[in-house]
C-alpha cells in the first residue's frame, strides 16, 4: 500500500514547474532534446524515419490503459517509436502530397501553446495568443487583398472546417433565422466544380443539406470550372425556384492545382442576382486552402524579377497570380497554413470579407453585435468549437514572421521551378505524358505508357473516345504497377516517393483516369532528385516489359 502522496510527488516532476526551478526546467528541456535526438537517429538517406514497418492495427486492439504509472523517459521512447516509418516531407526524395514540412518557428508556435495551453475560446484564457490570431488574420487578409479593417477571420479545425463555416454562412444568408429555427421546406444547393475537394460534400452532409444537394459543374482540361456551364446551371436552379446557399470557387485543386476564374464567377453571381431579382446574394466562397500563399506574388514585379526566377518559373507564377489576385472578390476564403504556409497541422483559418457576416453565426442573435465595436475579442460566441487551440495561429504567426513575403516567394518559386524542371523532363520522355501541363503549381500529374504508344495522340484519344476504354483501363493498371515499383525503390532509398491518384479526372465517357503525381514541397528539393524520378520510372518501365 502506498499513500497517494508518494505518487503525487513523483507525478509533480512530470509537469513543467509552475515556479521556475532551474534544475527541473533544464530537465524538461533535456527531455525534449532527448526525444528529438532519438528521432534524429532514425534519419537516413531514405525519405522515411527508421524502418518501414507494417502498421499492426490488430495489436492496437489489445492496447489498454496501464495500471501503474510510467516515466517521462519511457513514454518519450514509446512516442518516438510511433514515428517510425513516417515519410519525411522535407526530404528531397519525398514528393508525395500537399503536405508541407513545417519551419522551426512554425514548430515553436505549436510547442509553446502545448506547454501553456491557451484556449482561444476567450480572450481571458488566451491573452496574447488571442492577439496572435488577430495579427495573423490581419496579415493574411491584407495579403489576399481584403481590407483588414473590414474583414475578419477565425482559426478552425482544417480546410474542411473553413468550408463548413462558408456553407453555414451561405445557408444563413439565403434562409435567415435557420441558425435558430433549422431548415424547413426545400433545401438550398451548393455549387462547385467537379474538381472541388470532397470536403464540400462533407460539409453539406454534416450541415444537413445532404451531399446530393451539392451540384458539380464540369471542368475544362486545365481543371478550372467551365464558367459557361456554371452560369447555365445556376440559371436552371434559380428558374426552378431553388435557392443557392453557396458557390465554391476552388483556388488550387488538390490533385492538379487548377484555379477557377473567381472573377467570372463573381460577375456571373452578381448578374444573376440582378436578373432574378433575388432577395439574397448567394455566398461566394474561395476554397484557397492551397492557393492562398501565392498571394505573395500579387505585388511582385514580374518585369523587374528581383529574385531572378528563371523564365519558365516566372511564367508559372504569373499564371497563378492571374487568378489568385482576384481572391478579394470572394465573400469568404479558406486558408490552410498547414498546406502551403510551412506550418504544422492544424493551422487553418476562415476569412470573411465583411466582419459582420460572422455575427450571423452568433449563438444568441439578441446580443448586440459585440465584435469590432466594443473592442472585445470573444470569438467563442460564434465559433463552431468551444475550446480552440492556440497552436494554429501561433504556428502560422511563426511561419509568416520567419518567411515574410520574400521567404514565401522564395520557397514557392523554388518549388515551382523544380516542378517545371520535372515537367520539362517528363515531356521530353517519349513514353510519358504530363496531364496538367496547363496548371502552374508544384504538382505534376503524368501518365506513363509502354514503348509503342504515341504520346502525342494517345492521351487525347483515351480521354475522349469510348472505343479506347479497354486500353484506358489497361494503362490505368500499367500506371499502378509503375507506381508500385517506383514506390518500392524509394522505400529502399533509391528513387523518390511520389504518389498516385486513382481518378484525377474522368474521361468524357465516364471512366476514371489514373495518374502518377509528384508534389514537390521540400525546400531541399533539387535538380538531381527531379532526375531521380525520371530514372526510377524508366527502371520500372524496363521491368514491366
Ligand atoms: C486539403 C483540401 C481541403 C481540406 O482541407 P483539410 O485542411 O485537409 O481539412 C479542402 N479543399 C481543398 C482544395 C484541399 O486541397
Amino acid at each position: 500500500m502506498t499513500n497517494y502522496h508518494e505518487y503525487l510527488s513523483i507525478l509533480r516532476r512530470a509537469f513543467p514547474q509552475p515556479v521556475s526551478d532551474q534544475e527541473h526546467d533544464a530537465w524538461f528541456v533535456f527531455s525534449v532534446l532527448r526525444a528529438l535526438d532519438r528521432v534524429d537517429a532514425m534519419k537516413s538517406q531514405r525519405p522515411i524515419l527508421g524502418e518501414p514497418k507494417e502498421i499492426d492495427f490488430a495489436a492496437a486492439v489489445q492496447a489498454r490503459v496501464p495500471e501503474s504509472m510510467s516515466t517521462v523517459e519511457l513514454v518519450s521512447r514509446n512516442l518516438v517509436d510511433h514515428l517510425a516509418g513516417m515519410f519525411i516531407w522535407g526530404h528531397p526524395r519525398a514528393q508525395v502530397n500537399v503536405i508541407n514540412p513545417p519551419c522551426i518557428p512554425g514548430i515553436l508556435g505549436t510547442l509553446l501553446p502545448a506547454i501553456y495551453n491557451p484556449n482561444l475560446c476567450s480572450e481571458e484564457a488566451s491573452r496574447g495568443v488571442a492577439l496572435a490570431e488577430a495579427e495573423v488574420v490581419s496579415m493574411t487578409a491584407e495579403l489576399m487583398g481584403y481590407q483588414p479593417e473590414e474583414s475578419a477571420g477565425v482559426f478552425t479545425f482544417g480546410g474542411t472546417g473553413t468550408l463548413l463555416y462558408a456553407i453555414r454562412l451561405g445557408i444563413e444568408k439565403t434562409l435567415p433565422g435557420t441558425m435558430q429555427n433549422g431548415m424547413q421546406g426545400e433545401l438550398p444547393v451548393v455549387v462547385c466544380s467537379d474538381q472541388a475537394h470532397y470536403a464540400v460534400k462533407t460539409a453539406a452532409s454534416w450541415l444537413g443539406l445532404g451531399s446530393n444537394n451539392v451540384i458539380t459543374i464540369p471542368t475544362a482540361p486545365n481543371n478550372e470550372v467551365r464558367t459557361c456551364l456554371l452560369e447555365s446551371e445556376l440559371r436552371r436552379i434559380l428558374k426552378e425556384g431553388r435557392r443557392v446557399a453557396c458557390i465554391v470557387a476552388t483556388m488550387g485543386t488538390t490533385d492538379a492545382f487548377g484555379l477557377d476564374s473567381l472573377e467570372q464567377m463573381h460577375q456571373i453571381r452578381d448578374s444573376l442576382v440582378h436578373e432574378f431579382a433575388l432577395d439574397y446574394v448567394p455566398h461566394l466562397h474561395a476554397d484557397a486552402v492551397i492557393g492562398w500563399a501565392w498571394s505573395v506574388f500579387r505585388d511582385y514585379d514580374f518585369t523587374l524579377n528581383v529574385l531572378q526566377f528563371p523564365d519558365r518559373t516566372l511564367r508559372a507564377l504569373a499564371g497563378t497570380n492571374r487568378r489568385i489576385r482576384h481572391l478579394h472578390l470572394a465573400d469568404s476564403i479558406g486558408v490552410d497554413y498547414h498546406k502551403t504556409g510551412f506550418a504544422p497541422y492544424i493551422s487553418s483559418a476562415f476569412f470573411v470579407k465583411r466582419g459582420e457576416d460572422l455575427h450571423r453565426l452568433s449563438r444568441d442573435p439578441k446580443i448586440t453585435p459585440y465584435l469590432f465595436q466594443s473592442g472585445e475579442y470573444n470569438p467563442g460566441r460564434f465559433t463552431l468549437e468551444t475550446s480552440r487551440s492556440g497552436s494554429g495561429p501561433m504556428a502560422a504567426l511563426g511561419a509568416l514572421q520567419l518567411l515574410g513575403k520574400t521567404g514565401l516567394r522564395t520557397l514557392l518559386g523554388h518549388l515551382v521551378t523544380m516542378a517545371e524542371t520535372l515537367r520539362n523532363r517528363l515531356s521530353a520522355h517519349p513514353s510519358i505524358s504530363v496531364m496538367n501541363s496547363e496548371n502552374f503549381g508544384p504538382v505534376t500529374l503524368f501518365r506513363v505508357y509502354p514503348d509503342d504508344i504515341d504520346t502525342f495522340e494517345f492521351p487525347k484519344r483515351e480521354q475522349t473516345n469510348a472505343d479506347y476504354a479497354p486500353r484506358l483501363l489497361q494503362y490505368n493498371e500499367y500506371n499502378r504497377r509503375v507506381f508500385q515499383l517506383v514506390h518500392a525503390e524509394a522505400i529502399r532509398g533509391n528513387g523518390v516517393v511520389i504518389s498516385m491518384t486513382d481518378r484525377f479526372r474522368e474521361t468524357d465517357y465516364g471512366q476514371p483516369v489514373v495518374a502518377l503525381k509528384s508534389y514537390i514541397m521540400s525546400p531541399f528539393s533539387d535538380q538531381q532528385y527531379v532526375q531521380a524520378v525520371i530514372d526510377s520510372i524508366e527502371r520500372a518501365r524496363q521491368q514491366l516489359k
